[in-house]
């Protein structure tokens, strides 16, 4: 008896240990970062993408967990952030920085270009509708394919009888849903995902898009990017930055934080303290569509990219130039003349941080964005 009266006394006074709050108004997420254990809370609020479906599904209505009796229902999620409590310096000569990549990408299409989540509005004219379509197209785009999120939007839409809306999806099977989407990453959770939302748009939103970051993620399946970018494309409303993993690795090989983030919601964060307002609606598809065609996840295009010419890209990788031919004679019996290629390499300034960092950053993006990559030999055009 003794013993089980201890063991009690024990599990008591655990469960009234405080957890530390991952935004604490005096904390930094630099300082987080060396505290795994204040990290949970922090990764609740990313990209539930589809890392983190099982901590979105605990807070569902359609969650099996029972709320006993007389106890408390469970706690709301916590807000979005929106500020970090400590600003981050704006970095040295990013406004060259990003002259540079924007004159780049007005010189390049892609794959954002012609069939990002902008773009699936368009087949519908009601406006709820644009709007939700927006949003499908969000929840269908992580860890997929421009081009295929495109196309499953485009077979969504047929299937659910042509229309794309709250109404038509709600009547819809969930199988045939899943029939339409099955080349997305993830198709069985997403079908589930979008069945579930779109119930919750038409029981607490007046079947429409909410207006808030926070209602947004109250979503199952809706992260803060897609929150964010949603509110832009779909309302009009520019309340923060559509961080992605192409915005994450970039600013991060650009060297735009102080130490590397972890992840795309430190991004966002350190992004916002600085970068002036007017840029944070654009950041996202200029970005991208750099990430897609030259700023690729492994291997970029350094040698056709103009920050490393102009020696602006800390991350700027050696590139290996073709030389003109070049005649060698061969040490053999026949002396024979050959004409072979031999390469030349062209150096660039080291990144100032460590190259191990880098790799496991570039190992991390490349496994999110599977097959994001649409453009293997990319054509800058002439001015
Ligand atoms: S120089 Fe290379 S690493 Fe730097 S932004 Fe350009 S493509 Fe990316």
């Amino acid at each position: 008896m003794a013993s089980t009266s201890r063991i009690t006394r024990t599990t008591r006074s655990m469960s009234f240990k405080a957890r530390p709050s991952a935004f604490n108004a005096n904390v930094t997420l630099y300082e987080l970062a060396g505290k795994p254990s204040a990290l949970p809370d922090l990764k609740r609020e990313l990209e539930t993408d589809e890392s983190t479906p099982r901590k979105r599904q605990r807070t569902d209505a359609s969650s099996p967990k029972k709320v006993a009796k007389g106890k408390k229902s469970p706690k709301k999620p916590k807000p979005i952030p929106q500020a970090l409590s400590i600003p981050h310096p704006a970095p040295e000569k990013w406004r060259e920085v990003y002259d540079t990549i924007k004159d780049m990408r007005s010189r390049m299409t892609a794959p954002v270009d012609k069939m990002g989540c902008d773009q699936a509005q368009h087949k519908e004219s009601d406006p709820k509708n644009r709007r939700f379509a927006t949003l499908v197209s969000l929840m269908l785009s992580s860890q997929t394919k421009d081009e295929v999120t495109d196309a499953a939007v485009t077979k969504l839409r047929a299937a659910v009888g042509g229309t794309l809306s709250v109404e038509a999806v709600i009547a819809a099977d969930e199988s045939v849903m899943s029939e339409a989407i099955n080349k997305v990453g993830f198709w069985r959770r997403k079908t589930g995902y979008i069945k579930r939302a779109t119930q919750m748009l038409h029981d607490d939103f007046d079947s429409d898009v909410p207006k808030t970051v926070d209602e947004l993620c109250s979503l199952p399946g809706v992260g803060p990017k897609m929150a964010f970018l949603a509110l832009q494309v779909a309302w009009d409303l520019n309340h923060g930055i559509g961080v992605d993993v192409h915005v994450h690795r970039i600013t991060n090989r650009l060297g735009w934080h102080q130490k590397p983030t972890k992840n795309p919601e430190e991004t966002r964060l350190n992004l916002q303290s600085w970068l002036p307002t007017e840029f944070h609606r654009e950041i996202n598809h200029m970005l991208v569509g750099f990430g897609q065609v030259i700023c690729l996840p492994v291997g970029p295009r350094c040698d056709m990219c103009d920050l490393s010419t102009k020696g602006l890209c800390p991350s700027a990788q050696k590139a290996v130039k073709r030389s003109k031919r070049k005649v060698v004679v061969l040490d053999s019996p026949a002396k024979v003349k050959v004409e072979l290629e031999v390469e030349e390499d062209i150096k660039y300034p080291n990144p100032p941080f460590d190259q191990e960092s880098m790799r496991q950053l570039e190992n991390t993006t490349k496994k999110e964005e599977d097959g994001d990559i649409s453009i293997p030999t990319p054509k800058l055009e002439e001015t």
